[in-house]
């Protein structure tokens, strides 16, 4: 809403774009460069195939502190969420989980109620005066339930880095700048407590993406 979209100054860049899409069995796609360096300093590129749309964006600060092939990797890294269906798969768990947390909240929460009334006040769930309890409810059940969607996500973004990392045909020592670059840019931790990554991270540690590109691919070199 508030960046402007511009198509691509580097057309070269541009080009290069058009055929890691059309590699990837996407033709034609719309490539936009979008003017956020006034707002933020943070890394953004993205691909968007819903409704009918086919779009690369990338935000001007990654395209003026990546080279081409650095670009690619991360294009091909969003280019396969896309092939491998990953947000709506995302979506479906969401669905899942509201699902269960309603479930168990019908059962468990007018137990509790009638428990409490006499210090509540009220004596079923139908009453306004749950509504504390059922956002303590959600709150309690998001955390205690977020290693699983967050395994899930990790899960993605590794399958979705090797897609890029194939797709593109960059080289191992490319993709490993590219992890570094992010780390530093985006001002993450690359190497962070192992029980924090497994509780709250919804993307691998950057440290272990590098590795996992190496484990898979360093007896032939890159990735195509
Ligand atoms: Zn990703």
């Amino acid at each position: 809403m508030f960046n402007k979209f511009e198509p691509m100054k580097d057309r070269n860049l541009a080009r290069e774009m058009t055929a890691l899409a059309s590699k990837a069995g996407i033709e034609d796609p719309d490539i936009f460069e979008v003017n956020a360096s006034k707002q933020s300093k943070k890394l953004n590129a993205y691909y968007t195939g819903m409704f009918g749309t086919r779009r690369i964006v990338l935000y001007d600060n990654i395209i003026e502190a990546f080279s081409a092939e650095e670009l690619k990797f991360v294009v091909g890294h969003e280019i396969g969420h896309y092939k491998m269906w990953h947000i709506w798969k995302g979506l479906i768990i969401a669905v899942v989980f509201v699902l269960a947390a309603t479930f168990l909240m019908s059962r468990f929460l007018p137990r509790l109620i009638l428990l409490g009334s006499r210090r509540f006040g009220f004596s079923r769930l139908g009453d306004i005066g749950s509504l504390p309890l059922i956002m303590l409810f959600a709150v309690v059940f998001t955390f205690i339930t977020q290693p699983i969607p967050n395994a899930v996500s990790r899960y993605y973004e590794y399958n979705s880095d090797e897609y890029g990392f194939e797709l593109s045909g960059v080289t191992i020592e490319d993709a490993a700048r590219t992890f570094d670059k992010l780390s530093v840019y985006n001002l993450s931790d690359p190497d962070p407590p192992a029980i924090i990554e497994f509780w709250f991270y919804d993307h691998p540690a950057l440290s272990k993406r590098v590795e996992n590109i190496k484990r898979l691919y360093s007896q032939n070199g890159s990735g195509s």
